[in-house]
């Protein structure tokens, strides 16, 4: 598709660019927000499951300091019980770099630092300022990419701010402009509190255009907080995006930001992908057999609209 006419066509497949990649965060983005503490044996069983459904990235845990993230501070154990598997990229989240010792020794070969567009949501999140916060990570990004491991760039607050507000598109553009410099092979931009609407996607993906970021090591990473995620998706389509973050089931929100729940459903999203003729490589019977290994151990329903129809009509075709 030529960028010029993206802004108008519903995408539809063209042989070079039908294929989009799913980064499944639940294990990660997703249980972190959730109250009920999942055992490290279930954990390893749901993580492959969604390898078995056939998912080739996701994001298991974070090498956080264990008692910032209860939910997630048996991440060393979960990695000595969970089998690698050939073709499935496993990565974690690095705060800090015993973190990135900690991933290391763990066997971890992908990691994600993270940051966000908005200077007071980076003071109330990491506890820097979102300049220190950049060039800290400029060393742990240094020393992962020595090693020869993958290394993503998470902005969060991109489309707007708990605290701040609105963010304009320079304030997340400047942000992916300093992770990408420093080496981040993948920038994820992240609509942390669901605010997005379309409109604000096609302003921001048309202004990182211009700005010469890179589309192919770029994703997109939205909530459903008001209902916009995969209309966001589009946008993101129509405008060249084939990386996408999302939570079997809608697992989880973001705990640093109030009022956050939703992350985009993956059921939900392959749904919408499979439909506009996107391969995606996800066997859906299989994601939602996945999701359902962790639907029964939490306290609330999972929000996938997807996940929700199949569980009550399961013979309906699609
Ligand atoms: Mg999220």
């Amino acid at each position: 598709m030529q960028p010029s006419e993206t802004s108008q066509t519903i995408p539809t497949s063209a042989p070079d660019d039908d294929r989009v990649q799913i980064v499944e965060v639940g294990p990660r983005d997703g249980l972190q927000n959730e109250r009920v503490r999942i055992a490290t044996q279930n954990k390893s069983r749901f993580i492959q499951a969604l390898a078995d459904a056939g998912l080739r990235r996701i994001e298991v845990t974070s090498f956080v300091h264990p008692r910032a993230i209860p939910q997630l501070s048996d991440a060393d154990e979960l990695m000595v019980i969970l089998p690698p598997r050939p073709g499935v990229r496993y990565s974690a989240l690095v705060p800090n770099d015993r973190g990135l010792e900690r991933a290391i020794a763990a066997g971890i070969r992908e990691i994600a630092v993270f940051t966000a567009a908005s200077d007071t949501f980076v003071h109330h999140n990491i506890h820097t300022s979102l300049a220190e916060s950049l060039q800290h990570f400029e060393e742990i990004v240094k020393k992962a990419k020595g090693l020869g491991m993958g290394v993503r760039g998470y902005i969060s607050t991109v489309f707007g701010c708990p605290y701040e507000g609105k963010i304009t598109a320079q304030q997340g553009l400047g942000v992916a402009r300093a992770l990408l410099a420093m080496g981040c092979d993948e920038i994820s931009i992240g609509d942390t509190i669901g605010v997005a609407t379309p409109g604000d996607v096609a302003r921001w993906l048309d202004a990182a255009r211009s700005a010469e970021i890179p589309f192919n090591r770029m994703a997109l990473h939205f909530h459903d907080t008001r209902g916009t995620a995969l209309a966001n998706v589009l946008v993101g389509l129509q405008h060249g995006v084939r990386i996408f973050d999302s939570t079997a089931g809608g697992l989880g929100g973001c705990p640093y930001a109030p009022g956050a729940s939703g992350n985009l459903a993956t059921e939900d999203l392959v749904y919408a992908l499979h439909g506009l003729g996107f391969q995606t490589g996800v066997d859906l019977d299989r994601l939602v057999a996945a999701s359902s290994l962790i639907a029964n151990q939490l306290d609330h329903l999972l929000p996938s609209r997807y996940y929700q129809a199949a569980r009550v009509q399961p013979c309906l075709p699609h």
